[in-house]
């Protein structure tokens, strides 16, 4: 599974809150850690701007 980061984020940091596999960061942008990823996808269904796909 791969995850997108659309342009629509807004670095709200709503799905760093939700994710239990510490896989996503803000650093200057939103970061996802495909490596610590376990695939839940409660950070895509949380966004408040639809700004994570799944590809
Ligand atoms: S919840 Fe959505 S808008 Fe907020 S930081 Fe995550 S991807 Fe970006
Ligand atoms: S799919 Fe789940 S484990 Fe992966 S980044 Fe999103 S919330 Fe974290």
């Amino acid at each position: 599974m791969e995850l997108k980061i659309k342009d629509e984020c807004d670095q709200c940091g709503t799905c760093i809150s939700v994710c239990g596999a510490d896989a996503l960061h803000i650093s200057d942008k939103l970061l996802w850690a495909k490596d610590r990823c376990i695939c839940c996808l409660k950070c895509l269904n949380i966004c408040p701007f639809g700004a994570i796909e799944q590809q």
